[in-house]
């Protein structure tokens, strides 16, 4: 069967990635991204350009009516999806009662929300072929909570939750459903902390470095392999020994 991947938030870090390597193992890809067109454009040509098949496609994961879209142009340009990846996430950073509803609801929206969207919206094809796989991506933060950083911990808490409950679910389906946590990863969203708050993340990991966003897509590349046939459910952290 064809393989299909959906990688939401895939025009930069983690989940540009994750497209590139899933594209070189020989996946059709679908690049999502929100306000970044031009970088998700430029992905989804650069792997046309290699000779493999990819789209790239704006949606708010947020938005259940544009991934149902954003799935159902995937579909008809490559085919069923095979393998969902949801990367999409954003962060806050600040006191736990300093944060608005507005951020809160938000935050919530696009982390867990946006995972649940685009896996309603796929799993349709995935149980009637009784075929396909999920990688979510969850973070250290959300295994061991995190400071000022308390919705986006709790979201990613409820990431592994949901990669959990949504493996039992689908196991008699033949459906796989695990999650990465990510350390700390060299992508805009640790570059906003600057130079000072990376440094002491640095010094806090084991391995001595941040972890690159390729770090991560061999991670998800694998669970989305048929090497992990006969893994469902799990958690694998890639975080340079930070929560051992
Ligand atoms: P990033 O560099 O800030 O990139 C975020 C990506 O998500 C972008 O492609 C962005 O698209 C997209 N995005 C944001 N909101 C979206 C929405 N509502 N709908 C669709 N796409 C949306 O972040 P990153 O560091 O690569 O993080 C990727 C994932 O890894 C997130 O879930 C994050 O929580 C998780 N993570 C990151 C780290 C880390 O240290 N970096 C650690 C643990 C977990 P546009 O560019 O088009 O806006």
């Amino acid at each position: 069967m064809k393989q299909v991947a959906l990688i939401t938030g895939s025009s930069r870090g983690i989940g540009r990635a994750v497209a590139a390597e899933l594209s070189r193992q020989g996946y059709a890809v679908c690049v999502n991204y929100l306000l970044h067109r031009a970088e998700g454009e430029a992905l989804a040509a650069q792997l046309r350009s290699q000779g493999r098949e990819a789209i790239a496609v704006q949606a708010d994961v947020a938005d259940s009516q544009a991934v149902d879209a954003m799935v159902r142009q995937t579909q008809e340009a490559l085919g069923p999806v095979t393998l969902l990846v949801n990367n999409a996430g954003i962060s806050w950073h600040g006191l736990f009662q300093d944060m608005g509803d507005d951020d809160w609801d938000r935050l919530l929206a696009v982390n867990l929300t946006g995972a649940r969207n685009a896996a309603r919206a796929v799993l349709p094809g995935m149980i009637s072929e009784k075929n396909g796989c999920i990688v979510n991506i969850s973070s250290m933060w959300g295994l061991r909570g995190a400071s000022c950083e308390v919705a986006y911990a709790c979201s990613k808490a409820a990431i592994v939750g949901l990669t959990r409950s949504l493996a039992l679910e689908l196991a008699p389906s033949h459906i796989r459903v695990n999650c990465v946590a990510p350390g700390c990863i060299e992508t805009d969203m640790v570059r906003v902390l600057g130079p000072e708050t990376q440094d002491m993340l640095v010094e806090e990991t084991p391995l001595g470095r941040l972890g690159t966003p390729e770090d991560i897509a061999h991670a998800v590349a694998f669970l989305a392999s048929e090497k992990a046939s006969f893994i469902t459910g799990q958690v694998l952290t890639a975080d340079g020994g930070f929560i051992v």
